[in-house]
C-alpha cells in the first residue's frame, strides 16, 4: 500500500498520471438505463462510442500494451462496453499486464463466464457491476441477470460494485443487497458508488439531495455490520457528501488518463466523459482519493496539499520532456521513488 502511494507520487512528480482507464471495446450486449459510456456526449459530442473503430485480436493486444507502455500506469482499469466481449484477447493481455507490475481491474457485467485462470492471477481484480436486488437488477441489466452472474462467478473472488440509483433508495434496500452478496463465497468485497448525473440531467436514476444523505447514513451502518464492506469507511463516505466542485479540484480526474475503444480518443474530464455534475459525483475512486487528500501527513500539511504541489512539478516535467530536455531527470524521479 505504502509502496503504491510512494510509487504513484513519483509518477506524478515525473509528469505521468498513475492511473489509466481503457474502454477496451465499443460493444456490449446490455442496454442499461443511465449508462454513461453510450451517452451522446461521452466522447465530446462529435462521435459516440458505438461509432468508434475498435480493435480485435492481435491488433488489440498490441495496441493496449503500447498504450500501457506509453502511460506507465500503476493502476489500470479495463472497462467497456463489455470487456468480456474480448475475453480471448484478455486471456493473453492480463498475464502480461499484471506481469509488468500493473495492478489491473476488469469491470464487467459477468454476462459470460469469467475465465477460471483469472481467479488465481496476482494483481488482478475482477469487479462485477450489480445494480440492486434481483427484480431491479434483472430489469436494468438483462441479459446479465442474477442467475447468470451467480453461475459465472463460481470459483472467483470478485468485487461486487453497486451503483446506487434512486430506484434503490427505499429504507432497508441496501441492507438486503449487502446481506445477499456478503453471503456469497465467490465475493471478496462489496463497493457502493452513487449515480453521477451529467449537468442539468433530470432522470429516474439521479439521487435527490435527501436520498444522498440517507444512503450515506445507511452505508455507514452497513460498513460496521458487514466485513466485506471494509473499503467503504466513514472517510470515503464523507466524499459522497462533499464532492469536488469541478474536475480541476478532483484528484482522481487529475491522476487518471482515460482512453476510448480506438485506443486514441481521450475521455475527458474523467471516465464519465461529457459534462459530469461534479457536485453530485458519486464516484468511489474520486471519494477515496479525496479522503486520502484530507489526511494529515506532517507539519500540518495534508496529503492533498502535497499532491497539488507535486502536480505543478509534474506539469513542469511534462513540458521539459515534451521539449526533449527532461527525460533523464524524470526517469530519476520515477525510479528514485520506487
Ligand atoms: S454493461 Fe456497462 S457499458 Fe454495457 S450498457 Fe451497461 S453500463 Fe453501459
Ligand atoms: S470523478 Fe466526479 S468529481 Fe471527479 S471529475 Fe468526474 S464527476 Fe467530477
Amino acid at each position: 500500500m505504502i509502496g503504491g502511494v510512494v510509487s504513484g507520487w513519483g509518477r506524478i512528480l515525473a509528469g505521468f498520471q498513475p492511473n489509466l482507464s481503457i474502454e477496451i471495446t465499443r460493444e456490449c450486449p446490455l442496454r442499461c438505463p443511465g449508462c454513461y459510456a453510450y451517452g451522446d456526449d461521452h466522447l465530446g459530442g462529435d462521435v459516440v462510442l458505438r461509432e468508434l473503430a475498435d480493435l480485435k485480436g492481435q491488433a488489440l493486444i498490441d495496441g493496449v500494451l503500447d498504450v500501457v507502455r506509453r502511460h506507465k500506469p500503476i493502476h489500470l482499469s479495463i472497462v467497456g462496453g463489455e470487456p468480456l466481449v474480448r475475453f480471448r484477447e484478455l486471456e493473453t493481455l492480463l498475464p502480461q499486464l499484471t506481469g509488468m507490475g500493473v495492478h489491473t481491474q476488469v469491470v464487467t457485467s459477468a454476462v459470460r463466464p469469467i475465465p477460471e485462470s483469472w481467479a488465481r492471477m496476482k494483481r488482478l481484480q475482477v469487479c462485477v457491476s450489480i445494480d440492486g436486488l434481483q427484480p431491479e437488477h434483472d430489469a436494468r441489466r438483462a441479459p446479465a441477470t442474477y442467475d447468470r452472474i451467480l453461475k459465472h462467478i463460481k470459483g472467483q473472488q470478485i468485487t461486487v460494485h453497486c451503483t446506487v440509483t434512486r430506484q434503490q433508495t427505499r429504507p432497508g434496500y441496501l441492507r438486503e443487497f449487502a446481506a445477499f452478496w456478503s453471503a456469497q463465497q465467490d465475493v471478496k468485497r462489496l463497493w457502493f458508488s452513487l449515480y453521477t448525473p451529467q449537468m442539468g440531467e433530470e432522470s429516474a436514476e439521479r439521487l435527490l439531495p435527501e436520498d444522498r444523505a440517507r444512503v450515506v447514513a445507511e452505508i455507514t451502518a452497513l460498513h460496521r455490520d458487514f466485513p466485506k464492506l471494509r473499503d467503504m469507511g466513514p472517510a470515503l463516505l464523507q466524499g459522497y457528501l462533499n464532492p469536488p466542485s469541478a474536475p480541476g479540484e478532483c484528484i482522481f480526474a487529475q491522476t487518471t488518463a482515460c482512453v476510448s475503444a480506438d485506443l486514441k480518443t481521450p475521455i475527458t474530464p474523467c471516465q464519465f466523459g461529457g459534462k459530469p455534475d461534479c457536485r453530485q459525483c458519486g464516484c468511489m475512486a474520486s471519494a477515496g482519493l479525496a479522503a486520502i487528500g484530507r489526511h494529515n501527513v506532517a507539519l500540518g500539511l495534508k496529503a492533498g496539499q502535497i499532491y497539488w504541489m507535486s502536480q505543478r512539478v509534474g506539469k513542469q516535467m511534462r513540458r521539459l520532456r515534451a521539449n526533449g530536455r527532461g527525460r533523464s531527470t524524470a526517469a530519476a524521479v520515477t525510479s528514485g521513488a520506487e
